[in-house]
């Protein structure tokens, strides 16, 4: 039996919005669940809605099997993690850290002993006695993390938890995050609209998109296995290109490029002749030299970016696009023909009606 457990969960707010549409998921003891898509697509509602901050409009949310709906947020032991950190800036750390407990009317020598393994735990034992205006914002992220984790409740719900952090704490709070994980144990379930968040965190994502689950899976399922467009696009950094185009004689148009899918689409390839298709394939996924059983491609280099450790080329074959990443070594001139290859066993058929995967 799962942990948690959320059946044909649907919210439908008061002014009649449809915010999200019979949400499936089973969680176990641990996991690190993350909801992600793009802003309004219904991830705060659902974590809303598990935190029991939110009704539940329709369908069941179980804890070990026991339907839960109507608990309040203390019997469903839950800790949440706001995105703006809400701490008391009158109080300490160590006060603020404690408050929960404190209420609880837990005796001080406990409280001072959980304080201190939480305050350890976050690398925080030497800023106790400071206010939260003299701690930096990760500072203060960590504080409200610590207030989250010190009452030992069986769910972390975070939203958005480093979306008011720079870059760079940014990266720092996420291993943190990740590594509170690991020492705590505790089941986790995590919103935002980062993807790179998604996948360095998860042992599973939940993909969203207007209210509706797109796809669940682990982080290399949804790269290699995306269920869409959707998904293809949207995990991924920069992003999987697509190509889309009628299937004429087997092949699709990218520019004057004729790419072969014909053998791709095996069996099916006569019947999807004369329909239009998405042909995707991903940045990282293209040769400079030609594999052997792969898609040629000649395109003009518009732009390319050096990262360092990887670079991007923008190439443009008669208006249509696509964004290539190559070694440093390999950087192309700009204003030049390249000619690259699209190893075929790496390339995605989306049907372009419905933009769901071509099972092939
Ligand atoms: P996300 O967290 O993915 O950005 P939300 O769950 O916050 O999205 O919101 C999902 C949708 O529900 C949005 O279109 C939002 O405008 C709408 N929504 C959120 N709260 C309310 C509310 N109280 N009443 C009506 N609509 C709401």
């Amino acid at each position: 039996m799962a942990y948690l457990s959320l059946k044909e969960i649907n919210k439908i707010y008061p002014n009649g919005y449809h915010a999200v549409h019979n949400f499936n998921l089973d969680i176990e003891k641990g996991e690190f669940i993350v909801f992600v898509g793009p802003s309004g697509c219904g991830k705060s509602t659902t974590l809303r809605m598990i935190a029991g901050l939110e009704d539940i409009s329709k369908g069941d949310f179980l804890i070990n099997g026991k339907r839960a709906n109507e608990w309040g947020p203390q019997q469903r032991e839950v800790a949440m993690v706001f995105q703006s950190y809400a701490l008391y800036p009158q109080m300490t750390v160590y006060d603020n850290i404690a408050f929960s407990l404190t209420l609880m009317g837990v005796d001080e020598d406990e409280i001072d002993a959980r304080v201190r393994k939480t305050a350890g735990i976050l690398g925080l034992t030497d800023y106790l006695d400071r206010l939260p205006r003299a701690l930096s914002g990760g500072q203060r992220q960590r504080v409200a993390i610590g207030r989250a984790i010190i009452r030992k409740v069986g769910v972390f719900l975070m939203d958005e938890p480093l979306s008011n952090l720079d870059a760079k704490q940014r990266v720092t709070m996420r291993s943190e995050i990740a590594q509170i994980h690991r020492s705590t144990g505790a089941t986790t379930i995590y919103v935002t609209h980062d993807q790179t968040e998604a996948m360095t965190l998860a042992d599973r994502i939940v993909v969203m998109k207007d209210g509706y689950v797109q796809q669940t899976g682990t982080p290399k399922e949804l790269y290699f296995n995306p269920v869409n467009v959707f998904v293809a696009g949207f995990i991924g950094e920069p992003p999987m290109n697509f190509v889309r185009g009628r299937v004429e004689n087997g092949s699709v148009a990218f520019g004057a490029n004729r790419l072969n899918v014909a053998e791709k689409l095996g069996g099916k390839a006569a019947a999807w002749e004369g329909r239009e298709i998405v042909l995707g394939f991903r940045p990282e996924a293209i040769r400079l030299q030609d594999p052997a059983d792969a898609l040629t491609v000649k395109a003009q280099v518009e732009l390319t970016e050096m990262l360092g450790d990887n670079a991007n080329v923008y190439v443009d074959a008669d208006g249509s696009k696509a964004i290539l990443k190559v070694t440093p070594h390999e950087i192309p001139e700009m204003d030049t023909e390249l000619t690259f290859y699209l190893p075929k066993s790496q390339i995605y058929l989306f049907d372009g009606e419905s933009e769901n995967v071509i099972e092939t």
